[in-house]
């Protein structure tokens, strides 16, 4: 049985990542949907918890929404634009390019700016589209662009799209409770996260954190009964915690022991320090080893690196992935399209002295030089 739940490897991966053992001890019970034990003593904690980590201010409500991420972000596109609104989207890498593939399925007017994965939207851009077409009701941006690690300027394009009277939508899938912010002050209305980020859970559902006055004018808009997140809002508020349709009870409880862990590693602050820590000595390691970042330095977040694949003929991913995997360290494939990389992540239940170890797994996991 110990041997059981204990990790044969290390997840250097955005999510799902690796769990502390008391998280994923935390499902080995079974859990009624309808009982006060689940739903005031657990989901309603989450809510009310989820509120408080991002912003300080009152007005604030929280959604919780089966499924992956991406239902939280389709929920969250699909429920709260109105039928004659339109959607201006920062796409710099996969997620920013699947929420214009969501507003598209969904028949939902949308723009883009996109200045390439490797690139920040251009604040001059953001603003001649804001002045130039008054349709636009809602600016959605990622935070971390897990494409490629970039942190995204969102101060800059956030203040923008205020100063506009427009709705603010952010993808915070990948680093919220791992990057400090305050929601409020930011003008953030609806933020998006989910369960197996840097909250440290299993997966299994997703939320969004929303400014309840804008949340309120939501009812009737959706494009899809399952993914309502007004609906999904109101059944919550109404009936204690109570999810609409089966919720994902192992998870759900999972995620708040996730949260006590979260409280007592020293809240986001204190996290988010541990990641940096991971990334930075992570960089410096690599750079001794001979890997170059994709990225520009000032542009990393502390979440996920991307590396530039190291240029030999012997070299490919798989081998290089599975002589790292034998050691314990399960690393991530590129997602950039125009250049060659691979990625690795700081975040999950990874310490400084995990990236340590890694680096000296990384010198004979080299198997295209030994040869040479
Ligand atoms: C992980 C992630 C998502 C959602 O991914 P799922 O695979 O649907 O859970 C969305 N946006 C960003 C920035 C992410 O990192």
């Amino acid at each position: 049985m110990e041997a059981e739940m204990k990790n044969e490897y290390l997840l250097l991966t955005p999510g799902p990542l690796s769990t502390t053992a008391s998280v994923r001890e935390a499902m080995l019970k079974d859990w009624c949907t309808w009982d006060d034990e689940y739903n005031k003593d657990i989901v309603e904690v989450i809510r009310a918890k989820l509120v408080q980590l991002a912003t300080s201010q009152a007005g604030y409500t929280s959604v919780l929404m089966q499924g992956s991420g991406t239902a939280s972000v389709e929920a969250t596109i699909g429920s709260v634009i109105p039928a004659d609104g339109k959607l201006l989207v920062v796409d710099n890498g996969a997620y920013g390019a699947r929420i214009a593939q969501i507003a598209d399925y969904l028949n939902i007017a949308c723009d883009v700016i996109a200045p390439g994965e490797t690139a920040q939207p251009s604040i001059a851009e953001v603003e001649a589209k804001l002045s130039a077409d008054d349709s636009i009701t809602h600016v959605a941006i990622v935070h971390c662009e897990t494409t490629t690690g970039m942190l995204n300027p969102i101060d800059d394009v956030i203040k923008l799209a205020k100063k506009n009277g427009k709705i603010v939508i952010l993808d915070a899938m990948s680093s919220f409770g791992g990057i400090p912010l305050d929601m409020a002050d930011l003008g953030v209305d609806f933020l998006i996260s989910s369960a197996n980020k840097c909250i440290q859970g299993v997966p299994g559902f997703g939320f969004v954190i929303a400014r309840q006055a804008e949340l309120e004018k939501c009812k009737g808009l959706a494009r899809s009964l399952s993914l309502d997140l007004y609906d999904q809002w109101q059944c919550m508020e109404k009936n204690g915690g109570k999810w609409r349709f089966t919720s994902p009870t192992h998870t759900v409880r999972a995620f708040y022991q996730a949260l006590l862990e979260l409280e007592e590693e020293g809240g986001i602050a204190a996290r988010h320090q541990r990641y940096q820590e991971n990334q930075t000595t992570l960089v410096a390691g690599m750079a001794k080893l001979g890997f170059d970042t994709l990225l520009d330095a000032s542009l990393h977040s502390p979440i996920i690196t991307s590396f530039y694949s190291p240029v030999h003929s012997d070299y490919q991913f798989k081998e290089f992935y599975n002589r790292l995997k034998e050691q314990g360290f399960v690393i991530y494939p590129g997602k950039v399209s125009n250049a060659d990389c691979f990625r690795i992540g700081n975040i999950g239940d990874v310490h400084p002295s995990d990236i340590q170890r890694l680096l000296v797994a990384m010198e004979t996991a080299k198997y295209w030089e030994l040869s040479a």
